[in-house]
């Protein structure tokens, strides 16, 4: 794979070449890219000016059927994408597949949207007036995305923002830039204009701040840290922000809980797509009657899954992303060891059929709240266990963190069920399925520090991607 910066409708290469690496195996280069300068991001970001009037008045059926083109390609290829998407990430196969198919989707749905669009009519308090409220692109958006959903994370922040009139400057995560290339690509043929959406790829710490200050809108995800960072940013220009950060999501499974479900929405939420999503579980909070049962089937649950290079038909869960991501892992196993957590699955390497960053479910139990494993966020196929003894102190352990993104509950009773709901503080709460698992027609996010600013995804993109305009008319008409 070889990809250049998209700038105004042209590839072009930046100032230094940069390349991906297979964490399936670690000697097999996946790509080689080009590191836009500071002049080229300042390029992409005007070029994303000149071209926003244009779009904003491009027909809404053309509109519409563009959009609706780029997600028939995606859909087209979901197997060359979800190949590259497993081999730069390290997801498997169908899960580099279906989240293809995945952004393609977005692309169709945020196309319907385009003709959905209204305002609102108004009677006025005066005589001969009206009120109209109506929504018009925000203007010139930034996209900064992180590495763990490489196709469908650029694809609903530009789908929705190309959706509601906006131009794009997309910056993808540098371990995982080929997706991106191929959206950029598939833009391109589907016909949209030159400059409406652009490609950088390269360093955030270079692009980020030359985005931020030339945007009018900044849709951020990615780790709390590099959140507050850009926030503050944003700042200094007024940029409207929308961030979608970091999670330490809890599982809350009581003694009526249906155990095999309990113990199938939690190794999914842990483990599945080697934990690295944010809305994975990473705390288990489990009433005493079932603590026991659930740690043993938990860890038998954990052993049982097959690691592997992910493009082996028979591997369950990848490799983690990188080297650095996978040192970290082991670091926060040993560090949860050191404070008094038993390690009662995995902890460790695997040993594959080539030399890869694969990395066992780990579980970790006797752990209380308030143990740093149990407040950082681990990012990697790294769970821990609680006991508690009723269901208040469930709700309770599970709001006690420093992160607000998603929580779910395992019961069969219809009143812990709600009680936990209405409480959690969480931005998504779950009720007898895995935190992780989103769907792109309803809101996603977390509340502050998980979250900042209007959600994604549905139609309350619409909500970040305009901007209101209040009209009052005098039309003299009594
Ligand atoms: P990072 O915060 O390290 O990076 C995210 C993106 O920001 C990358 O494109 C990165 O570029 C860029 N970036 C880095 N520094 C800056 C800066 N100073 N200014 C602007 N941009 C910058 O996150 P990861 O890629 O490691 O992703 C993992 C994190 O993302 C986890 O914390 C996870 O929870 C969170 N996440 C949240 C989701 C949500 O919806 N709430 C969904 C998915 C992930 P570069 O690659 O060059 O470093």
């Amino acid at each position: 794979m070889e990809g250049l910066n998209f700038i105004d409708g042209q590839w072009r290469a930046g100032e230094v070449p940069f390349e991906t690496w297979n964490p399936s195996d670690i000697d097999e280069k996946v790509g080689t890219y080009s590191r836009a300068s500071a002049s080229d991001v300042e390029e992409a970001m005007a070029a994303a000016r000149r071209a926003q009037p244009g779009w904003r008045a491009f027909n809404m059926q053309a509109r519409a059927d563009l959009l609706r083109k780029a997600g028939d390609l995606l859909i087209a290829r979901a197997k060359e994408i979800g190949t590259l998407l497993s081999r730069e990430e390290g997801k498997t196969l169908p899960e580099g597949i279906g989240e293809t198919i995945r952004a393609g989707q977005c692309f169709h749905y945020y196309a319907g949207l385009v003709v959905a669009a209204k305002g609102e009519w108004f009677d006025s308090m005066r005589d001969g007036h009206n009120v109209l409220v109506t929504r018009e692109p925000v203007g010139v958006v930034a996209a900064i995305t992180p590495w763990n959903f490489p196709i469908a994370l650029p694809a609903w922040k530009v789908a929705a923002a190309l959706a509601y009139g906006n131009t794009v400057v997309l910056k993808p995560a540098s371990y995982v830039p080929g997706c991106a290339v191929m959206l950029a690509r598939i833009l391109e043929e589907a016909g949209l204009p030159a400059g409406v959406f652009n490609l950088v790829m390269g360093s955030g710490s270079t692009a980020g701040d030359i985005m931020i200050d030339a945007a009018d809108a900044l849709s951020f995800t990615g780790g709390t840290e590099t959140g507050r960072q850009v926030l503050l940013r944003a700042a200094q220009t007024m940029t409207k922000c929308q961030l979608e950060l970091g999670g330490k999501n809890a599982l809350v499974v009581l003694d009526d809980a249906d155990m095999d479900l309990a113990v199938a929405i939690a190794s999914n939420g842990a483990w599945i797509q080697t934990g690295q999503r944010c809305t994975g579980t990473e705390r288990f909070v489990v009433q005493a009657g079932v603590y026991d049962q659930f740690v043993e089937r938990m860890a038998d649950a954990a052993n049982a899954y097959r690691i592997g290079h992910a493009l082996d038909a028979d591997t369950q869960i990848g490799p983690v992303v990188n080297g650095r991501q996978f040192n970290e892992n082991l670091q926060f196993v040993r560090d949860a060891q050191g404070e008094g957590a038993e390690l009662v699955a995995g902890g460790g390497e695997v040993e594959c059929r080539t030399r890869g960053y694969y990395m066992a479910p780990t579980l970790l139990a006797g752990t209380s709240n308030k143990m740093t494993c149990n407040r950082h966020e681990s990012f990697g196929p790294i769970a821990a266990v609680i006991k508690v003894d009723d269901v208040e102190e469930a709700i309770a352990v599970a709001n006690d963190c420093d992160f607000a993104l998603s929580a779910g509950i395992a019961t069969t009773s219809l009143k812990h069920a709600e009680q936990f709901r209405r409480a959690s503080n969480a931005g998504m709460t779950m009720v007898n399925a895995p935190t992780a698992g989103l769907e792109y027609h309803v809101p996603l996010g977390g509340r502050s520090p998980s979250g900042y600013g209007s959600r994604e995804t549905g139609t309350a993109a619409g909500e970040f991607f305009t901007e209101i305009k209040t009209s009052y008319i005098n039309h003299g008409v009594i």
